[in-house]
C-alpha cells in the first residue's frame, strides 16, 4: 500500500488530483473497520492527519480534521453533547467530524447537529478550488454523497447565526459504544422557531418541516401540540426495518425523542 501524507491542504489537493482513486484516511475509526473486514484494500491512501489547516475551529467554521475529543468540549451544546457519545475515548481522540461527513452514514451522529443548524460542507478541488453545499445537498444518499473523485472536505461551516438553545440525544441497543438506532437533534430559535433533524431513520439526515411548521404556529406548545408534534415527526421519516431495529419502533422513537428534545429547549 501506498502512503502519501501531505502536510499542507495544497499537496493533499495536489496528491488527490494526481490519484483520484486514492482513499482519504482521517481517524481511521471507519476506514480501517472496512480494511480489517476486508470491505476495502486501498491501494494508496492520502493521510490528512499532518494538515494543520483541516484541525482548525474558527468561529463559523469546523474543520474537517477536528476530532470529536476537541468538539466535546464545543461552546455549541448539541455538538457538545453528540460528540460525548461517539463510540469511545479512543475513537473520540481518533475520528473526525470529516470522517463522520465523509462516511456520510445514515448513522452518523455528527449528522443531525449539521442538518439542524443549516450547516454547509466545504469542499476543495485543484482543478475547481473550493466549494460549499448546503448539507441536504452533499448527503444524496445510503454512505453517499455529492464529494467530488478529487475533492476532500475541507469544513463544516456553520450560518452567521445558529440559535444556541439546541438539544441532541440518540437511542441505541446499549447506553455506550452503541450505532444510533435513531438520533435526534432540536435547536430552538430566540423567536420560539424550532429546527428538528433526525438521524438513522432515512437514508440521509432529515429535517422535520411539517413539524418544525406546526412549532411555528404554536411557539409555546400545550401537552396536545407537543403530542401532535410528536406524531408529526414520526409521520414525516422514513425509517427501514435492519438488524438494530424495526421501521415501527423507529418511527415511534423519532418521534419520543424529538418531542424530549423540544421540551428540554422549552424548559431552557
Ligand atoms: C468502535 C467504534 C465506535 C463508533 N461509534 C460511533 C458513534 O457512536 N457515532 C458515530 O457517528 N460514529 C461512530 N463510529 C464511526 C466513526 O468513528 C466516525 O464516523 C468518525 O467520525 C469517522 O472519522 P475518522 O476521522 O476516523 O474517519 P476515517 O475512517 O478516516 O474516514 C472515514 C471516511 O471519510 C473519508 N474522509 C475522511 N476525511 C475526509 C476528508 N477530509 N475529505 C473527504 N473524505 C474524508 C475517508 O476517505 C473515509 O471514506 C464508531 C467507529 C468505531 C470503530
Amino acid at each position: 500500500m501506498e502512503i502519501t501524507r501531505p502536510t499542507s491542504l495544497v499537496e493533499a489537493l495536489e496528491a488527490r488530483a494526481e490519484d483520484p482513486g486514492a482513499d482519504l484516511l482521517a481517524g481511521g475509526t471507519d476506514l480501517m473497520v472496512e480494511v480489517n473486514f476486508g470491505h476495502s484494500r486501498p491501494e494508496h491512501v492520502i493521510a490528512l492527519r499532518r494538515i494543520a489547516e483541516l484541525a482548525q475551529i474558527e468561529d463559523n467554521r469546523i474543520g474537517a480534521g477536528v476530532t470529536w475529543a476537541r468538539l466535546e468540549k464545543s461552546n455549541h451544546r448539541g455538538l457538545a453533547q453528540l460528540a460525548r457519545t461517539v463510540g469511545s475515548p479512543q475513537i473520540r481522540a481518533a475520528g473526525t467530524i470529516g470522517g463522520n461527513i465523509g462516511t456520510s452514514s445514515p448513522a452518523g451522529d455528527g449528522l443531525p447537529w449539521l442538518a439542524a443548524i443549516d450547516a454547509e460542507i466545504e469542499v476543495a478541488s485543484k482543478e475547481r478550488g473550493s466549494r460549499k453545499l448546503l448539507w441536504s445537498d452533499f448527503f444524496t444518499g445510503v454512505k453517499r454523497n455529492a464529494l467530488g473523485p478529487d475533492e476532500v472536505i475541507v469544513a463544516a461551516v456553520l450560518p452567521e447565526h445558529v440559535p444556541q438553545n439546541q438539544e441532541f440525544a440518540k437511542i441505541g441497543q446499549r447506553s455506550a459504544m452503541v450505532i444510533s438506532t435513531v438520533s435526534a437533534c432540536v435547536v430552538r430559535d430566540d423567536d420560539g422557531s424550532v429546527r428538528v433533524a433526525l438521524g438513522s431513520v432515512a437514508p440521509t439526515p432529515v429535517r422535520a418541516r411539517q413539524a418544525e411548521a406546526l412549532i411555528a404556529e404554536n411557539p409555546n406548545p400545550n401537552e396536545s401540540v407537543l403530542d401532535e408534534f410528536a406524531r408529526t415527526v414520526s409521520a414525516e421519516v422514513s425509517p427501514i426495518t435492519d438488524h438494530r431495529s424495526t421501521e415501527s419502533y423507529r418511527r415511534h422513537a423519532a418521534g419520543v425523542l424529538a418531542r424530549r428534545l423540544l421540551e428540554r429547549c422549552l424548559a431552557r
